[in-house]
């Protein structure tokens, strides 16, 4: 999106790394959404917002049907403040953007929406998969939307003042947004940092970019109805530059790889496949600034349109084990009754508990790490 949304966690960029590398989710939140906490220095900063807010043209009702039920909210300055700036390997980052379910479901979008992004098609030039691709890395095909007011966020972050100017002009979109009429307040939810509806978009991308596709005088990204964000996310691309028909890229070797000049061949993993990358990868790049996320995007979207796999594979990680290794490690512990939520190969939370919780029973030492005399053990017995 604009230059800022790297500084921000969004969906993916949530999901894969923290955030910052251009990343997956979260852990999900549990629970309900959070709740505003009475705070004096956040009534003073609101109060002298308003004048602010004045000047540049929102009215005082848009003002207090936007604050009337809005207020600060201690979580999303936690949230914040535990980004973390680790960053996954390709290997799993493409394992998680690209999974087998993210895969199949993509397809399922693709075929049930077919009618709808061909006509996004034919007005912006944007491929179906491509559209798609970005709705299934950004909330998962509209299923994790956000449901975070965006009033208390931005407001709550821009009184915070860490990046006080970049929350306040979003604060200061949102209430556009508003005064425009497009939605409501109540309606109006996103993530944490203020990114909204299926393809999170912040408030001043939509404010640039947004778009009315089906006709009903509202540009709505937060309704079920994936039509108005699903073109917003196209016109997006088409500002930024998207070459029609022309593929984002390709594993070297790939027919889509020989299609053209490549602007580069990257090699971010090494061992691991190279990427002949064109224009439009650039193009996923201002969508947001990470490698990573374009390549995510450009190998998602080839296998909804029902590409395989990379041919070339990655090597063994640092702890010398393959992607197939940390599978078979995956269901085997799932096997013994200790369950790792599926066997991506990717070491997340879930698999250093079942492993930590597997090594407890065993009697051996608990520390959570998989390893070959792990996987050596769990064959053997
Ligand atoms: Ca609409």
């Amino acid at each position: 999106m604009t230059p800022d949304r790297r500084f921000v966690c969004f969906g993916l960029a949530a999901l894969l790394a923290g955030c910052g590398g251009g990343a997956p989710n979260p852990a999900p939140r549990t629970g309900a959404a959070p709740r505003p906490v009475p705070d004096a220095g956040y009534d003073a900063w609101v109060a002298a917002f308003r004048a602010r807010a004045a000047a540049r043209g929102i009215s005082a009702a848009t003002l207090d049907r936007a604050f009337a039920d809005a207020g600060y909210l201690p979580e999303v300055i936690e949230r914040d403040r535990n980004q973390t700036e680790f960053t996954r390997s390709l290997e799993d980052y493409l394992a998680i953007a690209a999974s087998d379910e993210r895969v199949a479901r993509g397809r399922e979008m693709l075929a049930r929406h077919a009618a709808l992004l061909n006509r996004i098609r034919d007005r912006y030039g944007v491929e179906p998969q491509i559209v798609t691709a970005i709705w299934g890395l950004e909330s998962r095909y509209g299923a994790r939307r956000g449901d975070i007011p965006v009033i208390s966020a931005t407001s709550t972050l821009a009184y915070d003042g860490r990046r006080g100017d970049f929350y306040e002009s979003q604060l200061m979109a949102a209430l556009g947004i508003l005064q425009n009429g497009d939605t409501t307040p109540a309606v109006m939810t996103g993530s944490w940092a203020g990114a909204m509806g299926h393809t999170q978009f912040i408030p001043t991308s939509y404010e640039a970019y947004a778009v009315d596709f089906d006709g009903d005088g509202r540009r709505d990204i937060w309704s079920d109805d994936p039509a108005d964000a699903l073109a917003s996310t196209a016109a997006y691309l088409k500002r930024s530059g998207w070459v029609t028909g022309q593929p984002w890229g390709g594993e070297v070797g790939s027919a889509a790889a020989r299609s053209g000049t490549p602007l580069a061949i990257l090699q971010p993993q090494v061992p691991g496949p190279k990427f002949a990358v064109f224009r439009n990868f650039q193009v996923i790049k201002r969508y947001n600034n990470s490698d990573s996320y374009a390549l995510g995007i450009g190998h998602l979207s080839d296998r909804i349109a029902g590409g395989g796999p990379l041919v070339t594979p990655f090597g063994p990680d640092a702890r010398g084990l393959t992607l197939e290794d940390r599978k078979e490690m995956q269901r085997a512990l799932t096997a013994r009754g200790f369950d790792t939520e599926g066997a991506d190969g990717v070491i997340g939370s879930k698999t250093t508990a079942a492993i930590s919780a597997y090594q407890q029973s065993a009697g051996l030492p608990v520390t959570g790490e998989p390893s070959a005399a792990l996987l050596r053990r769990l064959r053997g017995s």
